[in-house]
């Protein structure tokens, strides 16, 4: 039984003690009490499907109980000494986290840290040391942190201040398959697609041409002669709203900004650890190796875990000083992050990415072709986006008051849904992956219902 304060009480202290930056999702606010697996129970008892897993973070289900077995019992045993001293825990984890990366990549070394943004910042100072340049390059509609240094990274207006930040970071044109220029829905990674051509099949593609030369364009035209340090991408934009990009975009830019000096830096904060389904990593699926992978949420199943993974030789570089991070490689996360590892093998979580996902999206698709209001539907695995718009043919988002009256129907029929994208009109579906097809069945009838009965 919940045993906090009355909601009304709850509600008063968020809206007095609490930033009022947070974010509070749905006009009549849920207070969750409990958690297991695909499941969240309110105060009341009330339980939803959570589709949303904490934004993508709760990878292997809420309390799961491996995972809760392996926190109880480091709980008893070591909750902390910070790295001073050798304990086994980040040592063995160490080791069973760098055997997920392709055996034959040099991605060897692993720095733990807390949170997906201290990864990142950690990310661009390596870049930055490695290189001995400074010019950083991310794509527009990308969101990699909110840190001072980030938030010039994060190009989503919504979630940055006024204020000086990211000196030497440029955006360059994102290539959006469905809302940008050149088309190219065709040649996306992904079981679903749009009614938009590419004729990719002969080899080329027209719309990752015309992208890679904006992104050279950007290099020609914005940064010093000298190079760049990196290059930065999701390879599937998650609070951007699941955008994805022509297949053969990541590796050709990954080639200019070699080329350029640059190092190439993956954020896998939202697509790593089986979520997409096809493989591992989603860099995988793109037919890259990246020189330093980042990595969070779904890493810790939703205890504060998150990681860089890179090369010998750029490890090396930051050497030249001494680089500390109290909580990072703490015993409790390292417990907890190795028990994840265990349970996504164990579970096959990565199969039902792959075979609950690919339903999901073959069952959204149908939507896409029975409702006007559904502009796209895209992903792979369960990373999935469908986007609310006014009209079919000029993409105009859906109306906010619309979107939002859809999304809260949802809810109130028992399904939490994500939404996202620059407009806010993209439904995120990013649940735990142990969705079961009937779970998956039962979303669809929801967002039908409430797509009926909001036309
Ligand atoms: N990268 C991506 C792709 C993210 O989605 C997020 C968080 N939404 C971050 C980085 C930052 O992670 P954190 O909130 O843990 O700092």
């Amino acid at each position: 039984p919940y045993k906090g304060k009355p909601k009304s009480e709850i509600t008063k202290i968020r809206g007095e003690n609490l930033t009022p930056a947070l974010l509070t999702y749905y006009k009549n606010h849920i207070l969750i009490n409990q958690g297991y697996m695909q499941w969240l129970f309110d105060e009341e008892g009330r339980r939803f499907l959570d589709l949303f897993g904490g934004i993508v973070t709760v990878s292997v289900g809420h309390c799961h109980p491996k995972v809760v077995q392996a926190l109880d019992e480091q709980n008893r045993l070591l909750w902390h000494t910070t790295n001073i001293y050798l304990h086994p825990k980040i040592h063995e984890y160490a080791e069973k986290l760098i055997s997920k990366f392709p055996a034959d990549s040099n991605l060897k070394v692993v720095y733990f840290v807390n949170s997906g943004s201290d990864a990142n910042d950690l990310a661009v100072l390596m870049a930055r040391m490695y290189t001995k340049r400074f010019d950083i390059i991310s794509l527009r509609n990308a969101y990699h942190g909110a840190s001072p240094y980030l938030m010039g990274l994060t190009s989503l207006s919504s979630w940055r201040y006024q204020v000086p930040s990211g000196f030497g970071m440029h955006q360059a044109v994102n290539p959006d398959v469905y809302k940008g220029p050149w088309g190219g829905s065709n040649c996306r990674d992904s079981p679903v697609q749009t009614d938009r051509q590419c004729d990719c099949s002969s080899g080329s593609c027209e719309a990752g041409d015309n992208y890679v030369e904006q992104l050279e364009d950007l290099i020609r035209h914005s940064c010093p002669k000298e190079g760049i340090a990196a290059f930065f991408a999701e390879s599937i934009q998650g609070v951007g709203g699941t955008v994805q990009f022509p297949k053969n975009y990541l590796s050709r830019a990954f080639d200019l900004v070699r080329s350029k000096g640059g190092v190439c830096i993956s954020d896998e904060v939202q697509t790593g650890f089986g979520r997409t389904g096809t493989h591992y990593w989603n860099f995988q699926g793109h037919g890259v190796t990246p020189d330093i992978v980042t990595m969070a949420k779904g890493i810790g199943n939703g205890f504060p875990l998150a990681a860089v993974v890179t090369t010998p030789e750029i490890a090396a570089t930051m050497g030249k000083a001494l680089h500390f991070n109290t909580y990072g490689g703490n015993p409790l996360s390292c417990a907890v992050g190795s028990s994840v590892l265990d349970v996504i093998e164990e579970d096959n979580c990565q199969q039902i990415s792959h075979d609950i996902g690919t339903h999901l999206l073959e069952e959204l698709s149908k939507l896409r072709d029975q409702f006007d209001y559904v502009g796209d539907v895209r992903g792979k695995g369960l990373m999935i986006g469908v986007e609310l718009v006014a009209d079919k043919k000029t993409k105009k988002p859906l109306d906010a008051e619309k979107v939002t009256k859809i999304w809260e129907d949802c809810k109130d029929m028992g399904v939490l849904i994500g939404k996202g994208g620059l407009h806010g009109n993209v439904l995120r579906i990013k649940p735990p992956m142990c969705i079961t097809k009937e779970d998956a069945d039962f979303s669809i009838a929801v967002l039908r219902k409430s797509l009926e009965a909001n036309l």
